[in-house]
This record gives structure tokens, sequence and C-alpha cells, in this order.
């Protein structure tokens, strides 16, 4: 028997976002806002929307349906995940504050806060936060924001969400989380107490590779006013058209992920079975050191996944060379599946050194699993690592 319900739920309005808005025509799709500029009526009104930069209808209504999915009091919408957390860090930071950073999230973010620590803009300490112990010494100081993201990438390390933010709130900290990995349908950081989310929606929300673009979405309404206004300050804010096809890929988001998950526990039984794969990282298996936090922060284990081969590089390269529908190509979250290969790919720009300390092997493959049909994922994959076990 179906619930009834008064309301339509937040993934019915994802579906449906900004649908049968149109008073002018009726259209069905909402109309996109292009125009950089409105009307004022007269010197004395102000009009809804002025300029673009600072407000725009079309990114309005993406920004209302973000906020909604994750649970949160509004949210911005920037032009990449980078411009997200870089509006995050300006607003809630003050004077060379410190920041708490996971040792191994996305390197772009590494990038960002080692560059401005460089500056003296603030100072960072990067942890591994899915260690309890190491979450609890790095935050025995004060700190203003604590970073988190889960899991990680390429080795799928889960951070107690819960816990280090109990910690960070007791150092004084904001957390915010990057959810880009989960998507709001696998996670909702601000139930578990983060206070701000950030995500790259370049990935599962867009989720068709085609649209570079960024959110932030915060518990507070204080909090989103404040990082709303530094990210129109800071020119971070996304464009009407960028906008306007992210709502669309947005609309099948919860198809999407389902087809992504069943094709992924499809590929992660082939993967652990087959004797060229020496390891697979994947929360959703029981072997998974941290299994069962997975299981109960998220509410699926998601499509991302790496893997070891046994034979080394040559292994790799034999693995790779014959795929027929997965891509060699770094980004993850869109519908085609994705192989990565960190050591020469995402990772590159660490020393090999760096690399090995964080557990990153040349024969580690990361794994975007899309929601091809099941079947011709499978054959491909098998094939391939069929080449791999093949002898040099
Ligand atoms: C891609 C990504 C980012 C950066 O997002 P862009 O849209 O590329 O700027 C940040 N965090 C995570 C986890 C990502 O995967």
């Amino acid at each position: 028997m179906h619930e009834h319900r008064d309301e339509p739920s937040a993934l019915t309005n994802a579906v449906r976002a900004g649908l049968d808005s149109d008073t002018q025509y009726g259209s069905v799709v909402p109309p996109l806002y292009p125009s950089t500029n409105y009307r004022f009526a007269s010197i004395d009104e102000r009009p809804g929307f002025d300029y673009s930069r600072s407000a725009n209808p079309t990114r309005t209504m993406l920004s209302r349906t973000l906020a909604q999915l994750e649970h949160g009091a509004g949210a911005v919408v920037t032009g990449s995940g980078l411009g997200a957390i870089t509006a995050t860090v300006e607003a809630l930071l003050g004077p060379r504050g410190r920041i708490v950073a996971p040792l191994d999230c996305y390197g772009g973010t590494w990038r960002l806060l080692d560059h401005l620590a460089s500056k003296e803009r603030l100072v960072v300490d990067f942890v591994d936060l899915s260690d309890p112990d190491q979450a609890r010494r790095a935050l025995e100081k004060p700190a203003e924001i604590v970073f988190i993201e889960t899991p990680s990438n390429p080795l799928m390390h889960i951070t107690d969400i819960a816990a280090v933010s109990e910690l960070a709130h007791q150092a004084g900290a904001i957390v915010v989380a990057d959810n880009t990995f989960c998507s709001p349908l696998l996670q909702n950081p601000l139930d578990l107490g983060a206070d701000v989310v950030v995500h790259s929606t370049t990935k599962f929300i867009n989720g068709h590779s085609d649209v570079v673009g960024g959110a932030v979405i915060a518990s507070s309404a204080e909090h989103v006013e404040l990082i709303g206004h530094w990210a129109n300050a800071l020119g971070l804010t996304a464009g009407a058209w960028d906008s306007w096809l992210t709502l669309r890929g947005l609309r099948t988001i919860d198809a999407r992920i389902r087809v992504h998950q069943a094709n992924t526990a499809a590929v992660v039984d082939l993967l652990v079975k087959h004797p060229a794969v020496r390891a697979v990282h994947y929360p959703g298996l029981t072997e998974h050191p941290q299994h069962e936090l997975a299981a109960r922060q998220q509410s699926g284990f998601g499509s991302l996944l790496s893997f070891e081969l046994t034979g080394g590089i040559d292994a790799v390269r034999r693995f790779i060379d014959g795929l027929r529908c997965i891509d060699l190509a770094e980004s993850l979250g869109g519908t085609e599946s994705l192989l990565a290969h960190p050591a020469t790919m995402t990772h590159a720009g660490m020393t090999p050194q760096a690399r090995a300390a964080a557990g990153l092997s040349d024969d580690l493959l990361r794994l975007s699993v899309g929601i091809e049909p099941v079947d011709d994922l499978l054959a491909d994959l098998t094939a391939a690592l069929d080449r791999a076990a093949r002898a040099a």
C-alpha cells in the first residue's frame, strides 16, 4: 500500500523542479532566463532580480531544488565545485583561521587550501579524519573549519560525519562536508551534524559529464546568506545556461543512481572473484574495514570503487588496451563508465613516495560505474581481467 503524502517528496520535486512555472505560455519545462539584467519599474523600487551575477531566476530554481534534496535552509549555486569550496572558505573563515582537512581530499581542494596557506590566508592541517584518533588529536586545538570528504578518493575510506562533527563543534569549528561522491540521494551530511555541504555538481547531480558546476547548501539561513554574499562578491556564481542544464540532469538522478548502484554490485562481484584482482576497495563489501559505518551513514554504497591488479603496471596496460565500453578518463558520476589510473592521472601530481605513503599503488585503478546495460559492462570487464591475468 502506498503511503499517503500531502506534499510530494523531495525526489519528486527534483524530477519536477520548475515544471509548470511558466505563466506566459504554460510551457511544461521551465523557461531559461539568459538575460544578464532586469528592468526597474522606477528608481523607488528594486525588482526581485536585477543583475544575474547576484541572482538569476534559472539559478534560483536549481538552488531551491538542491536545498530541498540536502535538507538545508538554502543553497548557493557556483560555476564549479572548487568555486563552491572557495566561497565557503572565504565566507566562513576569519583572518588566518585554522582549517582541518582530510589528508586524501580531492586534489583541487588540497591545492586550493595549500596555496591559500602559502599566502598566509589560512592555516591548514591535513589529517586522516577517517581515523578517530587522528581526528581527536587534530581537534584538541581550536579550529574554524573542519572539512570532511567521505567516501575518500580513490581508496574509499569512510569518515564518521556525526563523530567528527561533534569533535569539531567542541573545537569551535564549522563542519563543511564535500558530499560529491554520494550525492544527496545516498548521504545527507546536514542530518548527521555537518553545518554546510558542498558539491561538485559536475559529477552525479548533473550526471551527464557536460557541465562544470558546484553548490553549497547550509543548515542555517545566515550561512546561506553569507556564502551567497561572498559567491557574488568573488564572482563565483553559475551562469543561467549551466544552471538550466544541471536542473535537467538532476531530474533523472534517482533513476540514474539506482542503475549505477545495481551495476556496481554486479561489477564488484565480478572483481572480487577474479584471480587478476588483488584487492577491491568498495564500502559495500562486508570486508571493507568501515562497512558498518558506511551502512549506517549512507543509504547506499554508491558507484565508485577502486581495485588493484596483480601483475603491476603491465597488467594495467593489458587491462586498459581493448576496453570497448569504458573510457579511460578522469572525473566520475556521469552516465558513462569511466576508468582512471590514479598514479598517472588524478594523483600524478603527488611524488611516488607520497603516493606510496597514501597507499596508492601503480596497479590501482578507479572505476566510476555508469548506467550502460550491465551485461555489456561485465563482458568488457571480464575480457579486460582475462587480458590482465595473461602472462606478458
Ligand atoms: C570534482 C570534485 C571537486 C571539484 O569540483 P569541480 O566541479 O571540478 O570544480 C571537489 N570535490 C570532489 C570530491 C570532486 O570529485
